[in-house]
């Protein structure tokens, strides 16, 4: 363990200090605390505190109430943002996602109590002293993500935890204890009815992982019934870790092993199900689409995809074509988009007012520019506005 190696900011250890020094309690919690002893950087900083969200609010002019039913005020600290969270306990949980209630409480275990994982129940006052309640840094050391409590009915309460339980196993690499594993395979249905948004989410940040073929488990232990059909081999994900940590690209390389095995048969329902984005569902489906038979082999191939489907749907496109039919494909693209060759309207010499001057017009223009777009792709060199003038008085 290296505690050594990422330090907490100056901006979260003085909001803790602010609150300890009005005699409340504060500590670094959950995911920061268990980053900081992986050597990981947090991708965020959570605080907790015996402070009401009033007085965490009167304590720091500079807070927003982001969260105030859950007890949560967004503090903005030396210009970054800081969540502290008053010590809770959560009530009766409503539709396997969110408690009907929460109660603000007095002490940090029960504050953990309520948390995930044992990894995730983990908490750290200024001294730099580790509380962990529930075996949390032994499970870092055995690399085991074990559920607080009993995992059926930690489950049953939110059932969203057992997406994150394969995206932490994902994104750490570390196992998942096997009652916990057990208890996913039971509970796994109640994942039918959560929010299609926080399901992309967990499922974005697996995908975006060292290890996104962890997205094998999580349809194979049925948490995304409903959304896809069959069962999918993990040796067929692997192939996505090949593919830039990018999320568009790493979707349409999903969305392609997934079309190839009959897992998916429509590419834009599956991520409009899933809400992703316009520009992602579009150049995902389109890319896919483009090289779902066959892929271009050579750079003018993949120049004449660029200039008709643009620089995105080509990415998407060349990462599809990489885990359909191997490596070289995105290498290729990018080589051609490296050599400033011209592969768009807009970069040919020629533009469409030149050609209105010239007594071109309507469907006539459209078509003579994309002779020029097409010619310019098989000789780069050629992109002179003389020559390709020339060229077009001639044609007229
Ligand atoms: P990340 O690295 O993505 O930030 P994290 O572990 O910090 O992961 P967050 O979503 O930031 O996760 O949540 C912060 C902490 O809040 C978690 O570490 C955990 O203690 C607790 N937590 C978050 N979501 C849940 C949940 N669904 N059930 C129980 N505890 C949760
Ligand atoms: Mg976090």
């Amino acid at each position: 363990m290296d505690l050594n190696s990422v330090r907490p900011p100056k901006y979260v250890i003085s909001v803790m200090e602010r609150l300890t020094c009005h005699g409340f309690e504060a500590y670094m919690v959950g995911g920061c605390v268990r980053d900081l002893i992986i050597g990981r950087r947090p991708f965020d900083w959570d605080v907790c505190t015996s402070a009401l969200p009033e007085e965490v609010m009167t304590l720091f002019t500079r807070s927003r109430p982001t969260g105030l039913k859950h007890g949560t005020v967004t503090v903005i600290s030396q210009g970054s943002t800081v969540e502290v969270t008053t010590f809770r306990s959560d009530g009766e949980y409503k539709d396997h996602r969110r408690p009907e209630s929460v109660l603000f409480i007095g002490d940090l275990k029960g504050d953990l109590e309520r948390r995930d994982f044992t990894i995730n129940a983990l908490a750290m006052p200024l001294s730099g002293e580790i509380l962990d309640h529930f075996g949390g840094r032994q499970d870092i050391e055995k690399k085991l993500i074990r559920c607080v409590g009993e995992p059926e009915k930690r489950f049953e309460e939110d059932a969203l935890r057992m997406l994150r339980a394969f995206r932490f196993s994902a994104v750490l690499g570390f196992e998942i204890e096997h009652q916990t594993l057990t208890a996913i395979k039971i509970k796994a249905h109640l994942s039918g009815g959560l929010a299609k948004e926080r399901v992309r989410i967990e499922l974005e940040k697996t995908l975006l992982s060292d290890s996104p073929q962890v997205i094998s488990d999580v349809i194979g232990y049925g948490l995304l019934r409903g959304i896809v059909a069959n069962d999918m081999p993990e040796a067929d994900l692997i192939l996505l870790k090949r593919l830039p940590k990018n999320r568009m690209l790493r979707w349409a390389g999903l969305c392609a092993l997934l079309l190839r095995r009959g897992i998916i048969d429509d590419t834009e329902k599956f991520l409009t199900i899933l809400r992703l984005d316009s520009a992602t569902i579009q150049g995902c489906t389109r890319g896919c689409a483009l090289v779902s038979a066959v892929s271009p082999q050579d750079a003018i191939s993949w120049k004449r995809l660029l200039a008709a489907n643009g620089i995105e749907t080509a990415k998407c496109a060349a990462c599809a074509a990489d885990v359909l039919y191997g490596r070289g494909h995105m290498e290729l693209l990018r080589s051609v988009l490296l050599s400033g060759d011209c592969c768009s309207l807009k970069a040919l010499a020629v533009s469409g007012d030149e050609l209105l001057k010239l007594g071109f017009s309507g469907t006539e223009l459209g078509k003579t520019l994309s002779l020029l777009l097409d010619y310019v792709i098989e000789h780069p060199s050629n992109n002179k506005k003389e020559l390709l003038l020339a060229m077009v008085t001639e044609i007229k």
